[in-house]
C-alpha cells in the first residue's frame, strides 16, 4: 500500500471552463505528461480518460466530477474535473468547496464565455486562488490579449501575463516565458512530451521585454517586496519573481495567465509547473471551521495529521453498483478498517477501504491524512455533505448549498419489470445527485423527476437505461414554477381539537407581504399572542414554512413572501406546540389564497453566438419566444446576442438554432431568476 506525500507537496485543484473550451483535452494532456496514461485520449474519439461514463463519451462532455491523481515535480496533484455545463452547477459548487486552487481554461477565440464566468464567480465566493490558461491559440481568430481584456471586463480580475504566445492562429508555434526570458517549442514526434527551451528569437525580443516590464510593474503595484526592489532599482531574480507571483495569487490579488494549444500538445508542462509553483497547498489554505453538532460551538480544523479527524464527503458515486464516497480530509488522519463518527447520521461507520482515485483506476491506501482527497468504499449511510470525524471531537463541517431544480418530466416505466425496478433506481440516482428530485403526482400517479435542465434529465434517463437496464417513456418537459402573492394580506386560523385524548387550542394571526424578486421568504414574530411562551415561536415558524412549501395556485413552493406574526390567542394548558404549528400553517395558507397569488416562472440568461448573416433570423426567433434582447456585440467576425428568455420557451432551442444557422450558431444559458413570465 502506498504512502502519502507530505502535505506541503499536495495540490487539490479543479479545472473550470465553459463547455468546449478544452477542459477535457487539457486534463488528458496533464495525465499523459505526468505519466498516468500511456495513450493519449481524444475527446472526439470518445476515449478521453476523465470522461469515463458512457454518456459523457457519447456527448463529448464531462458530467461527473471524477477526481484523479497525478505526480509532477515531487508534488501530488489531485484534479477534480468540474463540469462546465450549467445544468450541473451543483457539481461545480460541490467541487469548489474542496479545492484549494483552480485553473480557468478559456478559448482564445471565445474568450470568457458565460458558464466559465459563472463558475469563476463561484470560485471567488469560496476564495479559491486561480491561474488562467488561454487555450486554442492555434485557432483562427485566436487573440491572447483579447481574452485577457475579457478577464478584466467580465471577471473583474487582474490578469498577469507570465507568457506571450509566439504567433497566433496558424502561426502559433510556442511560448515565450517572461520570467525566465526564454522561448519553448514542442516536438510533434513525441506528442509534445519533449520540448526545447532556447533564447527568445530576435524579432520577438522587444515584445518580450515590454511584456516583462509590464509584469514587473504590475507586481510592484501588488506586492511590497517587489515594490521596494523596483524603487531601489534592484534587479529581481527569477526566484524573486516566482515567489511574488505565488504571493499575489494566493492572496487573490491577481491571476497568472499562461497560454497554449492543448490539442496541438503545446503549453501543458509550463501549466503543470505553474500549478506547483503558484497554487496553494492545503497548508497555505490553513484551518477551516466547523461547528460542534450539539452545542453549535465553533471548531477549528487545522491541516495537521496528528489532530483529530475531520473530513467532508463532497461526492457520492455509484460505481458498478457499489457506493464510492469522495472525501476531502481537513484535519487528522484516517486509517483503513477504522470506525469513524458521522454526526449528520449520528452513527459510526467503518472505513472499509481508502482509495487513491485515478480517472478509471483506484489504488488502496492504508491511511490518508489532512489535505488529501480520497475515495472511500464501504460507507453505508454517508451522503453528500456529511462530515466524518473522530467521536472524541465531533464536528460538522459546513453543509453544501443546494440548488432548486427548474425543469421536470413525467416518467412511465416501459414494462412490468421496469415498473418494479424504477423506485430503487431513482433512489440510487438521487443519492448521487442532490439536484435531482423525484416525486409521485398525487392525482395522476405518475412519477415526476426534476432537475437543472433538459440535458440534466436526458442524461439521467439515459443512465437508467444503460446502467440499470430500466426502460422508461418520458413525457414533455415542464418548467418548475414558484408561486408568490401580489398584495399584503392577513391570515387567521384557529386550531381547536382533541388529538389522542388531549385538547389542543391555538389561534394565530399573520400578515403576509410580497417581497421583491429574489429576496426569498422571511418570518418574524412581531407581536406574539399575549402570554405565549417564547419557546412556541419556532413551532409557529415551522408551520409557516410548511405552508410555504406548497402554494395555492398549483402547489409549487412559495417565494418572496414576508410573513409576520401579529397576534393570536394563547390558552395556558391547551396551547401546545402541535396546536400552534398547525394553526400557523392554516393561517398562512389562508393568507396566501387571499393575497392574489400568481405563478413565477424560471427566466434564463441566454447568450447566442452567430455569424452576422443569421442575426436577423435569430433575433426574430428570440423575440417570438418572448425574449428580451439585452445586448448585441460584435466579436471577431461573429455577433454575440444576449437575451433574457423564459425557460418554458427555450425547450428544443438547440435544434431550432442549429437549423436556423446551418449549424453555425451556438448558445448557452443559465438560470437568472424566478419572475412573471
Ligand atoms: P471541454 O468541453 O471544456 O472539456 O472541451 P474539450 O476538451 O472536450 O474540447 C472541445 C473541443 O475543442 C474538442 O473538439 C477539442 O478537440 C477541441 N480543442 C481542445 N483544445 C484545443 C486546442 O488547443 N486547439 C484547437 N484547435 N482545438 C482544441
Ligand atoms: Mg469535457
Amino acid at each position: 500500500m502506498k504512502k502519502r506525500p507530505p502535505i506541503a507537496r499536495m495540490r487539490n485543484i479543479g479545472v473550470i471552463a465553459h463547455i468546449d473550451a478544452g477542459k477535457t483535452t487539457v486534463t488528458e494532456r496533464i495525465l499523459y505528461y505526468t505519466g498516468r496514461s500511456h495513450k493519449m485520449g481524444e475527446v472526439h474519439d470518445g476515449e478521453a480518460i476523465m470522461d469515463w461514463m458512457p454518456d459523457e463519451q457519447e456527448r463529448g462532455i464531462t458530467i461527473t466530477s471524477a477526481v484523479t491523481t497525478c505526480l509532477w515535480k515531487d508534488c501530488e496533484v489531485h484534479i477534480i474535473d468540474t463540469p462546465g455545463h450549467v445544468d450541473f452547477t451543483m457539481e461545480v459548487e460541490r467541487s469548489l468547496r474542496v479545492l484549494d486552487g483552480a485553473i480557468g481554461v478559456f478559448c482564445a477565440v471565445g474568450g470568457v464565455q458565460p458558464q466559465s464566468e459563472t463558475v469563476w464567480h463561484q470560485a471567488d465566493k469560496y476564495r479559491v486562488p486561480k491561474i488562467a490558461f488561454i487555450n486554442k491559440m492555434d485557432r483562427v481568430g485566436a487573440d491572447f490579449y483579447g481574452a485577457m481584456g475579457q478577464m478584466v471586463e467580465k471577471l473583474r480580475t487582474r490578469p498577469l501575463a507570465l507568457q506571450i504566445p509566439m504567433g497566433e492562429a496558424e502561426e502559433f508555434s510556442g511560448i515565450i516565458d517572461l520570467v525566465s526570458m526564454t522561448s519553448t517549442t514542442w516536438q510533434d514526434e513525441t506528442l509534445g512530451a519533449t520540448y526545447d527551451t532556447t533564447p527568445i528569437p530576435d524579432h520577438l525580443l522587444q515584445r518580450a521585454e515590454k511584456g516583462r516590464e509590464r509584469l514587473i510593474e504590475d507586481l510592484a503595484e501588488l506586492d511590497d517586496e517587489v515594490m521596494e526592489a523596483y524603487l531601489a532599482d534592484k534587479p529581481l531574480s527569477e526566484q524573486d519573481l516566482l515567489s511574488a507571483v505565488r504571493r499575489v495569487t494566493i492572496d487573490l490579488k491577481a491571476v497568472p495567465v499562461l497560454c497554449g494549444a492543448a490539442l496541438r500538445n503545446k503549453g501543458i508542462q509550463p501549466l503543470l509547473d505553474a500549478i506547483v509553483a503558484f497554487l496553494p497547498s492545503p497548508l497555505d489554505v490553513g484551518a477551516v471551521s466547523g461547528v460542534h453538532p450539539e452545542t453549535g460551538e465553533k471548531v477549528e480544523c487545522r491541516p495537521v495529521a496528528k489532530d483529530p479527524l475531520a473530513a467532508l464527503i463532497f461526492k457520492v458515486s455509484m460505481v458498478e453498483g457499489r457506493k464510492l464516497c469522495f472525501a476531502r480530509i481537513y484535519s487528522g488522519t484516517m486509517h483503513t478498517g477504522e470506525d469513524v463518527y458521522n454526526p449528520s447520521r449520528n452513527a459510526r461507520e467503518k472505513l472499509a477501504r481508502i482509495l487513491s482515485v485515478h480517472a478509471n483506476r483506484r489504488d488502496r491506501l492504508s491511511e490518508a491524512g489532512a489535505g488529501d482527497i480520497v475515495g472511500i468504499a464501504g460507507l453505508k449511510l454517508a451522503a453528500t455533505g456529511d462530515t466524518l470525524c473522530s467521536a472524541q471531537r465531533p464536528v460538522l463541517l459546513e453543509r453544501i448549498e443546494t440548488y432548486e431544480p427548474v425543469i421536470s418530466v413525467a416518467l412511465e416505466p416501459k414494462t412490468h419489470a421496469d415498473q418494479e425496478r424504477i423506485g430503487l433506481v431513482l433512489e440510487k440516482l438521487t443519492a448521487e445527485d442532490p439536484t435531482f428530485r423525484v416525486r409521485v403526482d398525487e392525482e395522476t400517479g405518475q412519477t415526476i423527476i426534476s432537475g437543472m435542465g433538459e440535458l440534466h434529465l436526458e442524461v439521467l434517463v439515459s443512465r437508467m437505461q444503460r446502467e440499470f437496464q430500466t426502460g422508461v417513456n418520458v413525457g414533455k418537459p415542464q418548467v418548475v414554477y414558484r408561486e408568490t402573492i401580489d398584495r399584503e394580506v392577513e391570515g387567521e386560523a384557529v386550531f381547536d381539537r382533541e388529538v389522542a385524548g388531549q385538547h389542543h387550542f391555538a389561534q394565530v394571526r399573520l400578515r403576509l407581504a410580497p417581497l421583491g424578486r429574489g429576496q426569498g421568504n422571511s418570518f418574524t414574530a412581531v407581536t406574539p399572542p399575549e402570554g405565549m411562551p417564547e419557546s412556541l415561536i419556532p413551532f409557529i415558524r415551522q408551520g409557516v414554512m410548511e405552508a410555504l412549501e406548497s402554494g395555492p395556485v398549483l402547489g409549487y413552493p412559495v417565494l418572496d413572501v414576508k410573513v409576520a406574526l401579529i397576534g393570536g390567542t394563547f390558552r395556558d394548558s391547551l396551547g401546545t406546540e402541535l396546536a400552534f404549528r398547525v394553526a400557523a400553517a392554516m393561517a398562512c395558507k389562508e393568507g396566501l389564497t387571499g393575497g392574489a397569488p400568481f405563478l413565477l416562472a424560471p427566466i434564463m440568461e441566454v447568450e447566442v453566438l452567430v455569424p452576422e448573416t443569421f442575426m436577423g433570423e435569430v433575433i426574430g426567433d428570440l423575440n417570438a419566444r418572448g425574449g428580451k434582447i439585452e445586448g448585441i456585440r460584435p466579436q471577431k467576425g461573429i455577433q454575440v446576442i444576449e437575451a433574457i428568455v423564459p425557460l418554458s420557451r427555450m425547450f428544443g432551442y438547440s435544434t431550432a438554432l442549429r437549423s436556423a444557422t446551418q449549424g453555425r450558431g451556438t448558445f448557452s444559458m443559465q438560470f437568472a431568476r424566478y419572475d412573471r413570465s
